[in-house]
């Protein structure tokens, strides 16, 4: 792909739904960049919104042919809408931000700057979020210690998608085959030199969080699952303990029906050793379920995404 009138800077915007943020979305956007001075683009993604987030995007395109559009055809998720930005974009750096303002637009600046200094990749950590529950930080918290100690590769605890990309993380990240995209971990995944800063994450603007607490376990469960085959080994150590442990239970049983004779008590005993066992083995058959299932996914070899139309890539 040659690039003729390559821009600077490419902003990913995937949208769910966000009819009510895009205006203040797009003249915050507009300020921050205004004031950079450099070429940029906005790759904005609409991941099969409901309601008008299409409209809005393709009149914005309109009026300003900077902003472009993809259309997928149907709602794909957050980490997919990304992955097909990605393959869009066209800047020297691009910065994947959320399109209800949790992401400050100030902070592009930073982003760039520490870009400039040398960095492949800068991202954003969230000292704190604001207009959160209790439940979802403590969750968010456990979830990123979690994954950061059983993880392969380091993964930044609190830091959202919201980051700095240099052109060469990005064809890195093209090159991923894998249709199970948790992008933090692909982030950390492909290395580079990167960098964080930090920034307080702001409520949401207008609109509602898609993400509830099934779809956040889920996307739990996909981060571990890329990222970790711990889940799935620890089985053989813990069957080991209690193979061992059960040998030393029978040569005790043995030794003590032969001193003292058999006696028949024990019904509690062997229940609760029955429904242990049992339990523990439908878990194990389970985290091995979730990896089969992931397999499976990935095997079907299905496209990533598929788009119905795009807006200002007529180059391409
Ligand atoms: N999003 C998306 N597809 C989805 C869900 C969300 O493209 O299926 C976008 C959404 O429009 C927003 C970003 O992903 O720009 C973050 O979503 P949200 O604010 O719902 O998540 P949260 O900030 O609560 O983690
Ligand atoms: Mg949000």
């Amino acid at each position: 792909m040659v690039k003729q009138n390559q821009p600077e800077l490419s902003l990913l915007i995937p949208c769910y739904n966000e009819a009510e943020n895009l205006e203040r979305l797009f003249s915050s956007l507009q300020l921050v960049l205004k004031s950079l001075e450099l070429d940029y683009e906005i790759v904005c993604i609409n991941d099969g919104s409901k309601d008008n987030t299409l409209k809005f995007l393709i009149d914005y395109h309109y009026l300003d042919n900077r902003i472009k559009v993809i259309n997928l055809s149907r709602n794909f998720g957050k980490e997919i809408a990304m992955s097909a930005g990605l393959d869009y974009t066209t800047g020297k750096a691009v910065i994947p931000i959320d399109a209800d303002l949790q992401d400050p637009p100030e902070l592009i600046i930073d982003l760039i700057t520490k870009w400039r200094e040398g960095y492949d990749m800068v991202y954003a950590v969230r000292k704190s979020r604001q207009g959160e529950s209790w439940l979802k930080k403590k969750t968010a918290d456990y979830f990123y210690s979690f994954i950061g100690k059983i993880s392969t590769i380091p993964i930044p605890a609190n830091t959202g998608d919201y980051r700095l990309l240099d052109e060469k993380v990005v064809k890195a990240l093209r090159q991923l085959p894998e249709k199970n995209r948790f992008m933090k971990g692909l982030f950390s995944w492909v290395g580079y030199r990167q960098t964080a800063i930090y920034f307080e994450r702001l409520p949401r603007y207008g609109g509602k969080s898609s993400f509830n607490y099934w779809k956040l376990w889920n996307f739990a469960l996909d981060g571990i699952t890329s990222f970790s085959s711990i889940p799935l080994k620890v089985w053989s150590y813990f069957g080991l303990f209690i193979s061992v442990i059960s040998l030393f239970y029978g040569l005790f049983l043995m030794l003590k029906t032969l001193i003292f004779g058999i006696d028949l008590p024990g019904y509690a005993s062997t229940i609760v050793a029955i429904l242990f066992l049992g339990g523990i083995q439908l878990i194990t058959l389970g985290v091995i379920g979730e990896y089969i299932a992931r397999i499976y996914e990935e095997v079907k070899g299905r496209p990533l995404y598929l788009i119905r139309e795009t807006y200002g890539f007529d180059d391409r």
